[in-house]
């Protein structure tokens, strides 16, 4: 193990550990969704301070990752439009398509720029009066309410030249299909927090019920991470099934009622395809036809290639099911690294391959 970080709550994290170790008896496998909760359990070395019985597994919660390769070819498709100014966050530039990825496009001459946020985007939108702007959105319940205040506001100040693609997907879903599919043998979920700031806490309830499956919902520091284990471990040694909130300083049981209004008015749920799992019913969000004018998929051509093509040998989709690790992949640390990556899970902060890559031997 490499690079751990030294945490400023020592203290803290020794007594979590050791209790953690103190009240586990069955063995356990829990799932960290998010991406973020991965890279700090990796960062500050916390599978190490688990006892043998708990096992944690990394989940797909990684918005760049389970983005399908077909939704990045008709990204690259709509970097290609003469004319077009293509807007995204970094993360996605060198994420590969079936042909290059968005930074090998703007090499060839297309307009593709790195924004930080979509009021960025919507400036370019106003300085370039004459050219499509399209903000590409990629993430989870967390960013989708950004892209319906780029809408507002482009409607207020009419700005009929931005667009957005929606690629935008929601959690609890996705999470039922996984364990749906009966593969994992997973005993609790620790859910994320910055989605259920948006969501509320409340939005686990069916998955707990329904898969008899303890969650808890965790901030991202290590402190955190440690006290959503050590409260799954409490629920499943008492033999409990619910939802519980590790992370009462930024999540409520309703969450943000605002931005429930906000996501309503301007999206509509539908299939989103995912990449590893496939289309997973509900867990889309595309904006609704009343603001046609805005979404890229209507306005322009922007249908999957006939052709798509994940990259050869890449296992992103068996990690982000949680069913492989970065280790079982034959081009992890090989073909495959931070500055050369073949697959999405080495791109994105978030994802599991750079992590491992980052943090471990
Ligand atoms: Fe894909 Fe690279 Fe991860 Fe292998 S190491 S699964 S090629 S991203």
């Amino acid at each position: 193990m490499k690079h751990i970080t030294e945490y400023r709550a020592p203290g803290l994290i020794k007594s979590l550990a050791a209790e953690i170790r103190n009240r586990s008896r069955t063995p356990v496998r829990l799932m960290e969704f998010c991406g973020g909760h991965t890279a700090t359990v990796f960062k500050y070395g916390l599978r190490q301070l688990l006892p043998d019985t708990v096992e944690m597994v990394s989940g797909p919660g990684c918005p760049v990752c389970v983005t399908d390769q077909s939704d990045l070819d008709r990204a690259l498709a709509l970097a290609r439009i003469p004319d077009v100014i293509l807007t995204t966050f970094g993360d996605l530039m060198r994420v590969p398509g079936s042909s290059g990825s968005l930074q090998t496009a703007a090499a060839d001459g297309a307009d593709v720029r790195v924004v930080y946020s979509t009021l960025e985007a919507l400036a370019l939108a106003k300085k370039n009066p004459g050219r499509p702007v399209i903000f590409i959105g990629v993430g989870f319940e967390t960013t989708a309410p950004t892209i319906a205040a780029a809408i507002i506001r482009a409607k207020t100040e009419g700005l009929s030249n931005f667009h957005a693609l929606s690629l935008h997907k929601t959690c609890p879903p996705v999470i039922d299909a996984l364990l749906s599919q009966g593969q994992l043998n997973l005993h609790g979920l620790i859910c994320p927090g910055h989605v259920s700031t948006i969501t509320g806490t409340k939005a686990w309830v069916p998955l707990a019920e329904k898969h008899t499956i303890p969650c808890v919902v965790s901030g991202f520091e290590p402190a955190d991470i440690l006290q959503s284990v050590l409260m799954l471990v409490n629920q499943i040694e008492s033999r409990r099934a619910e939802v519980e909130n590790a992370y009462t300083r930024g999540c409520t049981w309703e969450g943000n009622v605002n931005a429930h209004k906000i996501m309503d008015t301007f999206f509509i749920t539908g299939p989103a395809v995912w990449r590893g799992l496939g289309p997973v019913a509900d867990s889309g969000l595309k904006i609704r036809k009343e603001y046609a004018v805005f979404d890229a998929e209507r306005v322009f051509d922007v249908s999957p290639p006939p052709e798509v093509s994940s990259p050869a040998g890449c296992i992103c989709g068996d990690i982000l099911r949680g069913v492989k690790t970065p280790p079982d992949c034959p081009l992890f640390r090989s073909a495959c690294t931070p500055s050369s990556p073949v697959g999405p899970c080495m791109v994105s902060s978030e994802g599991a391959c750079g992590t491992y890559y980052a943090y471990s031997e």
